[in-house]
């Protein structure tokens, strides 16, 4: 199957002077998006890199991430990402983890440079044969994980998207996500093979939905995928800016649970009058999006559907629930198993791949989600939740078992437990529950957030912290969750070492 660099160049050899991407500063078109991809790999062949390798990329936002992307694509390599706003060390940890010896990073004036990884002389694990890139997630035993995707799922998953939607060159796209999360993958490269306009959303429009919303009207955007969270802030801003989209066509939801009481209310005022909207599921061992829902007014007016619809399979993938082994009957709840166009494995990691990925009778590789859900009668699937301790907090994937290694990891800390609780605007909130090694610390609390940023991005360090005298227990002497969940959203301020406020934070 075409790889989806060789199908970007097809719209780069039909229309070279068509503008393939918006951002900040510029307007690139197809022609110069292909020639700066020339550059990148130029790069890497004059550096001595290997086909088969993995490069790292870190980039600022803007048109020059789908430039490097192809260039290290071109070159017959994978990436791994890393966000430059994420804390060194665990840029470096995620280098280190995928063994990269090169990295892709921005020069003066649109150049492209290469720099050496700091652990330029470990022998770093190879990445299997067709590697499109590695995405590190948060992991659950402390350190993020490398999920790694090939090209062929890759153009599995995008030539099945661009089929289902019916999406093509007319389109304006907003591209939000980092190129460190999967969505990534979906708002980049649909628009860019169709040939449709790509408009790179800069770092100020995400931290401010009234900056969004100027641009969306502004650039006459027609595509819009956003987590519902932000949706709803960004439906806050229209609000009381006034402001409606009429050039919108297609609103694509995706990476928590959708509200279906703010997409109605969007649809209700008429912001978009002329838009649908739609529901997508997936993890991003499932390559990008796994299922799909058109939230029409019936849906979403539904009050009697269990957990938030997530709809049917998208090509790429074949969808099973089970339970104990054994698939489930319509109606009753089991866990999401995806096999088909999907990740096959963790790097390096091959206990943790082989609880992932699973093998049936006939040898097929299927990957438990941990993710719930029942099936209705006429075939759709309704998502139900975690099975197990992942949360999101801004659709941005989180391990509590990764942060609460970490809060341990601190100084002063004797014991500790994090928790998500429901957040002042309805949203998860993550609250650190320790218990203090010097009982007359009282400065513990405020040093916390700090040291745990040392490592983990924004969104991942706990918004509150909470001193407790000991961690509830429950009568078999395990942590008491729910307990703990009590304590840490009543306690406003907690106290002794008491509450602080959060880091600031900002959307995948
Ligand atoms: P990520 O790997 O960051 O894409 O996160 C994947 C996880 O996010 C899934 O396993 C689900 O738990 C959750 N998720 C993603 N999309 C949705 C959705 N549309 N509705 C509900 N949960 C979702």
């Amino acid at each position: 199957m075409e790889q989806v660099d060789e199908w970007v160049r097809r719209s780069i050899t039909d229309h070279p002077g068509g503008v393939a991407v918006i951002d900040a500063s510029r307007e690139v078109t197809y022609g110069e998006l292909g020639a700066a991809a020339e550059v990148v790999r130029g790069l890497l062949a004059d550096a001595g890199v290997r086909p088969g390798d993995l490069v790292g990329m870190r980039m600022p936002r803007g048109w020059r991430v789908y430039a490097a992307v192809l260039g290290i694509w071109r070159h017959g390599c994978g990436y791994v990402p890393v966000d430059p706003s994420y804390p060194r060390p665990r840029q470096d940890f995620v280098l280190a983890d995928a063994g990269v010896r090169t990295v892709v990073e921005a020069g003066p004036d649109d150049t492209f440079i290469l720099s050496g990884s700091a652990e330029t002389n470990a022998p770093g694990p190879r990445a299997p044969k067709g590697t499109a890139y590695v995405l590190h997630t948060s992991g659950s035993t402390g350190r993020p994980k490398g999920v790694v995707v090939s090209h062929r799922s890759l153009a599995a998953f995008v030539r099945g998207f661009v089929a289902s939607f019916g999406t093509g060159a007319n389109e304006v796209w907003a591209q939000s996500t980092s190129p460190c999360f999967d969505v990534s993958l979906a708002e980049s490269w649909v628009p860019l093979v169709t040939g449709a306009r790509l408009v790179a959303v800069p770092e100020r429009a995400l931290r401010d939905p009234r900056r969004l919303v100027e641009l969306l009207v502004e650039e006459r955007v027609t595509v819009l995928s956003q987590v519902p969270t932000v949706f709803r802030y960004l439906l806050d801003a229209a609000v009381r800016a006034g402001a409606s989209f009429p050039a919108l066509r297609r609103v694509l939801l995706a990476g928590e649970a959708v509200e279906p009481a703010v997409v109605t209310r969007w649809a209700d005022l008429g912001l978009s009058p002329g838009a649908t909207y739609h529901n997508l599921y997936g993890p991003t061992e499932g390559t990008v999006y796994a299922t799909w829902q058109r939230l029409t007014p019936v849906e979403l007016a539904r009050r009697d559907a269990p957990g938030t619809p997530i709809g049917r399979a998208l090509p790429h993938v074949e969808v099973q629930l089970r339970s104990g082994g054994r698939l489930v009957a319509d109606g009753e709840s089991g866990e999401i198993y995806l096999s088909g166009g999907i990740a096959d494995r963790y790097l390096d990691r091959p206990e943790l791949t082989g609880r992932a990925f699973v093998r049936d009778a006939d040898g097929r590789v299927w990957y438990r989600t941990g993710d719930l859900a029942v099936r209705d009668t006429d075939g759709s699937l309704h998502c139900l939740g975690r099975a197990d301790r992942q949360v999101k907090v801004r659709g941005m994937r989180v391990e509590l078992g990764e942060v609460e290694s970490r809060l341990l990891g601190c100084a002063g800390v004797a014991g500790g437990a994090v928790v998500s609780v429901t957040g002042p605007r309805g949203e998860p909130m993550l609250v650190g529950c320790f218990v203090p090694r010097d009982e007359t610390d009282d400065t513990l609390a405020r040093r916390l957030p700090a040291e745990m940023a040392e490592f983990l991005p924004s969104h991942m360090v706990p918004a509150r912290f909470v001193a407790l005298p000991a961690l509830p227990l429950t009568l078999s002497g395990k942590l008491d969750r729910g307990r703990l969940e009590e304590l840490a959203g009543r306690r406003r301020s907690g106290s002794g070492t008491g509450a602080v406020a959060p880091p600031g934070g900002r959307a995948g």
